[in-house]
């Protein structure tokens, strides 16, 4: 079942975006300036710690909303190349198997030769990062997430199936509004930033999902292939 998101656009989204982040922004702080008082009163010791944790936690999740949020404005339509979209996967692999094994999970790669797309790659590695750790988190220990490339009709997709217990209707309509999020230390910018990534390549996201898993699918249209002269095939 696809998301709403499509009709936003990425304009749209960053707009959206600039005015929900200053509220982001100001929450932690206003978390931090009160630790910081209650410090100047409290000399117990054992509070003192609990408070520095939960300040830095605070500050750790700013620095991400800000990270997350300048990922999505920088880059321009000039930084787009002709690329081979499964070389970055195969350069991500050692990293998402990092992260797997840390969490006791595994990552399988299956690739197909696809053609060359026009892609941005930093965007392109921020996209697929974003779901395979949303996918991951998803999950059990001892379970596998299933990333492949293919090629079907006329586009060339890449699919991110985990085997978690699926998405909500509930869910599933707010996928993707800045800021949702059902993590306690998400900060529901990740689909976001990949929705308006999909826009800037006129992909697609899809999304599949039940109680044996979700998949997510970004499908690159075919009429943004370049032959390899790096002409436009149609
Ligand atoms: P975050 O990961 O920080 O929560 P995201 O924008 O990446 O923010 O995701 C928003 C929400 O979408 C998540 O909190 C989660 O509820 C849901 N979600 C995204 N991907 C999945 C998935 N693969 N399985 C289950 N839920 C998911
Ligand atoms: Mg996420």
């Amino acid at each position: 079942f696809e998301s709403e998101f499509k009709r936003l656009s990425s304009l749209d989204l960053i707009g959206q975006m600039a005015a929900g982040i200053s509220h982001e922004i100001r929450n932690p702080m206003a978390t931090v300036r009160g630790f910081l008082q209650l410090l100047m009163l409290d000399n117990d010791l054992e509070k003192q710690e609990h408070y520095f944790e939960i300040m830095i936690e605070e500050l750790d999740r700013a620095n991400s909303i800000i990270t997350e949020f300048l990922s999505m404005g920088n880059t321009k339509t000039s930084d787009m190349e002709i690329r081979d979209l499964n070389t970055i996967i195969f350069d991500m692999t050692p990293l998402m198997e990092v992260d797997a094994v840390t969490q006791n999970k595994m990552i399988e790669v299956q690739t197909e030769d696809v053609p060359k797309l026009l892609l941005n790659h930093n965007e392109i590695r921020q996209l697929v990062m974003n779901i395979y750790r949303n996918g991951l988190e998803a999950m059990e220990e001892g379970e596998t997430l299933l990333i492949r490339t293919y090629k079907e009709n006329d586009s060339v997709v890449l699919a991110v199936q985990d085997q978690g217990k699926g998405i909500s209707s509930e869910v599933m309509e707010k996928l993707g509004t800045p800021f949702f999020t059902t993590k306690d230390n998400g900060t529901g910018l990740g689909l976001g930033v990949c929705y308006a990534i999909a826009a800037r390549h006129s992909a697609k996201i899809e999304i599949e999902t039940g109680e044996n898993g979700t998949t997510f699918f970004v499908k690159f249209n075919l009429g943004q292939i370049l032959d390899e002269s790096g002409h436009i095939s149609e």
